[in-house]
């Protein structure tokens, strides 16, 4: 009998007010149901939300060191309990063990670093502009947080947001997505066990016009922290801003590298072939587009197909498979439909370009590593974000061309350069239009203890993890402490 996992509102684990059920699958495996989760509705919602609200109080009012005690409890619990959730992480999204424990890993980082900062969670004092009196900021929570999330990292990414926001002293209550609602159930144990207090965190499980919807639109939500598709995001952006509340957008993503003629092409290589493979293609950050030099356009052409035919397809719990399938049947559609699209724009396919067939591989949703040549920048297949393993080499004939390629897109996450050239690494660091610049190493690979974002189509404004997820969760207040004993004025009146 598949097991049944309940929502988590208020410290119980509960059943949704209809009744109904859906199902995860294994994609590498589409016959095998993993769990049977709560189909949860606006009821659901309603009930979390008010649980958050209850706990508000109580939680702001908890000093924040001692916020950060229990979190330290929850980075214990996930390094006890890391290859679980990596095992089960890659059973109900595909990707390969690897980068399943990678996941967990940013989680864990992540934790450990927000923790710390239950003793920080700085503000500022500066002179008063007047005697006997003192000026400082503090920080404050926000409220009730909404959090949605994406399928792609599904422990990193709610991590990311629940963590910060608790630690700043918000509630939340979390909507995780409908292909990978087992880890964040997981997560949610860990909470559990960690002692969080009862309705600090919840959990709703179910889809989006369901479950997100309401959940965004709540009239006691004060804020909304996504992750997501472009199409998705923008419509919560103005459900939000029809009801004044505050919002931050992580979105697609279409993202280039750069490889000069002085490169060092076997490095770009592998740079490539993460970027691109990885997670099969299935990243915010993915290697969408190679920019690069026409005088080395051709060999480094040949070396990736080379490579890319010999990756190895599979479960990802296999330790020698290198690249797991995609989420579903309909985003292996989609991919197919974009390749489709880069033949009819006249773009060369090089390699890849099906589904993946064979004894193992046609019980999944797998497909062939892609790599298209003779690419232009205004084809579909170079501007819009395909989110599965096909790449498309694009040749340039200068760096400066190369940047304004890399610039001529609708997003802004992320972008990589090869070069040996150190003015042309600052340069391009100057003049990428991303929120993540590397040199010299692939487009994905970031860092929690620094901001993660994108800008143009991709983000608003907000930042996520490092010392910038404080300022995406919290707000300001300034205070103005007189103890002068009578009524003083500033020289210059503000107010
Ligand atoms: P999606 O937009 O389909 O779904 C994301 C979440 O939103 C899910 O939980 C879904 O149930 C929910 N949702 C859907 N419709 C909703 C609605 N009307 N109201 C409220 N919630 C709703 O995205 P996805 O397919 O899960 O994820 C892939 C996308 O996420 C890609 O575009 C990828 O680039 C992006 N992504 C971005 C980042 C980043 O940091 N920039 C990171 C990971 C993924």
């Amino acid at each position: 009998m598949t097991k049944e996992y309940k929502n988590y509102i208020n410290g119980k684990w509960v059943a949704s007010s209809s009744g109904e059920i859906f199902e995860n699958t294994n994609p590498a495996n589409c016959n095998e149901v993993l769990g049977r989760f709560q189909k949860s509705n606006k009821k659901d919602v309603d009930k979390a939300v008010a649980a958050a609200a209850k706990a508000k109080k109580m939680w702001r009012e908890t000093p924040a060191p001692k916020r950060g005690e229990i979190m330290y409890k929850v980075a214990e619990l996930l390094v006890k309990h890391k290859e679980s959730l990596a095992q089960d992480m890659t059973k109900e999204m595909g990707k390969i063990i690897a980068e399943t424990r990678g996941d967990v890993q940013e989680a864990i980082d992540l934790t450990y670093f927000a923790a710390g900062e239950g003793r920080r969670m700085a503000g500022e004092t500066v002179p008063s502009e007047l005697k006997n009196k003192f000026a400082m900021s503090v920080r404050m929570p926000l409220g009730v947080v909404a959090c949605v999330t994406p399928w792609n990292f599904p422990l990193a990414i709610p991590s990311w947001k629940l963590i910060p926001a608790l630690i700043c002293g918000n509630t939340a209550v979390i909507k995780p997505a409908e292909d990978t609602p087992l880890t964040v159930v997981n997560f949610m144990n860990i909470f559990e066990k960690a002692g969080l207090p009862p309705g600090v965190v919840n959990m709703v499980t179910g889809f989006g016009p369901d479950a997100g919807a309401p959940l965004v639109e709540h009239k006691d939500v004060d804020m909304v922290s996504f992750t997501g598709s472009t199409q998705t995001g923008a419509g919560i952006a103005s459900a939000c801003a029809q009801r004044m509340k505050q919002y931050s957008l992580e979105m697609g993503g279409k993202n280039a590298i750069i490889i000069m003629d002085d490169a060092n092409l076997s490095l770009a290589l592998e740079g490539v072939m993460f970027g691109a493979f990885g997670t099969t293609g299935q990243r915010c950050t993915a290697c969408s587009r190679v920019v690069i030099h026409k005088k080395v356009a051709k060999k480094f052409t040949d070396m990736l197909v080379e490579r890319a035919k010999k990756l190895k397809l599979g479960n990802g719990l296999d330790e020698k498979v290198d690249m797991g399938p995609l989420i579903n049947d309909k985003a292996r559609e989609k991919v197919h439909r974009y390749v489709q699209i880069g033949k009819d724009e006249g773009a060369k396919l090089l390699t890849g370009g099906n589904y993946a067939n064979g004894k193992v591989l046609k019980n999944g949703w797998f497909y062939q590593p892609t790599v298209f040549a003779d690419v232009d920048s205004k084809m579909r297949i170079a501007q819009e974000e395909i989110f599965g393993p096909v790449v498309g080499v694009i040749a340039c004939s200068s760096f400066e061309e190369a940047v304004d390629i890399v610039n001529d897109s609708s997003y802004g996450l992320s972008s990589a350069i090869y070069t040996q050239d150190v003015n042309r690494a600052f340069k391009a660091i100057e003049t990428l239009e991303t929120g993540l610049t590397y040199v010299n190493a692939s487009t994905i690979g970031a860092e929690i203890q620094l901001p993660f974002g994108g800008i143009k189509g991709t983000g608003n404004g907000h930042r996520e993890v490092g010392i910038a997820a404080l300022e995406t969760f919290s707000e300001w207040k300034s205070v103005f402490v007189d103890y002068s004993g009578k009524l003083q004025k500033a020289q210059i009146d503000h107010d």
